[in-house]
């Protein structure tokens, strides 16, 4: 999976859900982009995990075998067609394909899965319907389903993940999107339900075509990517300096970015985190808040090592936080 230029994580023995997080992750309010343990082979959080350096893969996979195989369609540039098989009561016509009412005189007896409202949507639109489509790897699962995974054709904006039963975003009843803030399930994992397996036709995904481009752009799947956000002041929970300790600190960070590299841009960063694990500590500034500070000052500095950047401020905070400052007591 790694050779297509996916980037994989594991997926519990037996399950199609990650493995737990470590008690840190678990406790910790970080957000998972940031989080300190991937750096250092962690499978914390999901699909965040997911990674094509073959390195960390085969630290993965040799700590535990059993592992199945989870892809991030986000990173990997996957759309995958999710078509499910349960059999639940159809909800009303008008719920089956949202945004396209279904006339009264079509007769929708028989109409129990996300196989036939798919058919449905493909027929409506005069498309070959993609559970046939042998041009892409399609992917039998334990339950009956199937998915059907394109490539995003290049220079289209990216589409979020959806749930078939959602009210807000939705391609067709009992059909799912796993796209950008998703993971799909590897043909060949194997579950206490049983085996994801390719169907016949080719094992390599196409693009996705340009009908369904469009579907999806009209069902609301588009996600622009969000504005990169301000730097955040920093929050002092009691008056002092604080604030401006740690300005001049994140000053000498973000003028490392003046140059590509050097500048001893890995001591600075971990001298502003220390001092700011300290403030926090002694309650002079907002820890989460802070942590996230760093993080993007960091990023603007060396926008390439995202990782590294978070591992500097964790254990550079973990550090400071051994040592209380109170910076109205110097002098
Ligand atoms: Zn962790
Ligand atoms: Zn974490």
């Amino acid at each position: 999976m790694v050779r297509h230029g996916f980037a994989v994580h594991p997926l519990a023995p037996g399950a199609k859900t990650p493995p737990p997080n470590c008690e840190a992750c678990t406790a910790g309010a970080h957000q998972p982009q940031y989080c300190p343990c991937h750096a250092e082979h962690g499978w914390c959080h999901g699909f965040h995990a997911a990674t094509t350096d073959l390195n960390t893969v085969q630290h993965w996979w040799s700590t535990q075998p059993g592992f199945g195989i989870g892809i991030a369609c986000g990173p990997s540039r996957l759309v995958v067609i999710d078509v499910d098989a349960h059999t639940d009561r159809p909800p009303h016509r008008s719920r089956l394909l949202p945004g396209i009412s279904i006339h009264d005189s079509v007769d929708l007896a028989g109409l129990s899965s996300g196989f036939d409202t798919l058919a449905l949507l493909a027929a409506y639109r005069r498309r070959p319907n993609p559970c046939d489509d042998t041009s892409t790897l399609r992917v039998q699962t334990p339950s009956g389903g199937m998915h059907i995974w394109y490539r995003m054709p290049r220079h289209t904006p990216a589409f979020k993940s959806s749930s078939g039963s959602s009210k807000r975003t939705a391609l067709a009843w009992q059909v799912d999107i796993r796209a950008a803030n998703g993971y799909i399930v590897a043909p060949g994992t194997r579950t206490t339900a049983g085996v994801y397996q390719a169907l016949p036709g080719t094992r390599i995904p196409a693009p996705l075509p340009l009908w369904l481009v469009a579907e999806l752009t009209r069902t609301g799947h588009r996600t622009d990517a969000p504005a990169p956000s301000k730097p955040l002041a920093p929050i002092s929970s009691r008056p002092g300096n604080a604030p401006r300790v740690l300005a001049a600190l994140l000053k000498e960070v973000e003028d490392c970015g003046a140059v590509p590299e050097g500048a001893a841009f890995s001591e600075k960063l971990n001298r502003a985190a220390f001092t700011a694990g300290g403030l926090v500590q002694s309650g002079h500034l907002h820890g989460v808040e802070t942590r996230q500070i760093l993080i993007e000052t960091a990023t603007r500095a060396r926008p390439h090592q995202p990782r590294r950047n978070a591992h500097i401020v964790e254990t550079g905070m973990r550090a400071g936080s051994t040592r209380p400052i109170r910076p109205e007591e110097r002098t």
